[in-house]
């Protein structure tokens, strides 16, 4: 069994994906953070961005600095390159197919459920309010004792909303037979509990 949780940055993905792979026992792959490891490891090495890609290992996943939000303007500039996206297909895929404990796959990002598993047995499309999301993503921030500028904040998440709707390959967008989950007015239990149910039914 395959679960697509796509939709844009600070919405509870992450959260809701981990939960409902805990849940279920099945694997979880958080799509994001190889786009982090790529745009990172391109500025690292200065190498071109599809040749970061292609030449990943599992120890790039690992860097401290992928939780950033320089990571993440650096994954959505590499995200828009049609020959990293081709790069990265297959691992995804793969993993989605062959998930190593066998039961099944949880998998989030942005083009899950249009691009990497358009079979995937359930889609969600998991969003909220741009204000919402900047709170949320400042709260995390300052829990993790960073000095925060709410307005910077916000700037960079619209840049990045922006960047990822708008590309030409795989852009940010809700698969035709996708839920959409607003998590605007849920908590992390509240979005847990209507997502469970989903895949239950
Ligand atoms: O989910 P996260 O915020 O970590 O993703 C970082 C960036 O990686 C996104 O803003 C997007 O540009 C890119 N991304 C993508 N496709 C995915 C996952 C992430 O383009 N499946």
């Amino acid at each position: 069994m395959i679960i697509a949780i796509d939709g844009p940055a600070a919405a509870g993905k992450g959260t809701l994906a981990r939960r409902l792979a805990e849940a279920l026992g099945f694997d979880y792959l958080d799509t994001g953070l190889i786009y982090r490891a790529v745009g990172m490891k391109a500025e690292r090495t200065g190498w071109p961005p599809e040749a970061a890609a292609l030449a990943l290992t599992p120890s790039d996943l690992d860097g401290a600095d992928l939780r950033g939000d320089e990571a993440a303007q650096a994954a959505s500039k590499v995200a828009a390159i049609p020959e990293v996206r081709a790069a990265l297909l297959e691992f995804q895929r793969a993993f989605a197919a062959n998930p190593p404990g066998g039961k099944g796959a949880v998998l989030d990002g942005r083009d899950i459920g249009t691009v990497v598993c358009p079979q995937a047995d359930l889609k969600l499309f998991v969003t909220a309010s741009l204000e919402k999301r900047v709170e949320r993503r400042v709260k995390e921030l300052q829990q993790r004792g960073l000095e925060v500028i709410q307005t910077e904040v916000f700037a960079q998440m619209k840049e990045r909303d922006e960047r990822d709707s708008q590309r030409a390959v795989a852009p940010l967008v809700a698969a035709n037979d996708a839920r959409v989950l607003d998590t605007s007015d849920l908590d992390a239990d509240q979005a847990f509990a209507l997502a469970f149910e989903l895949v239950r039914t």
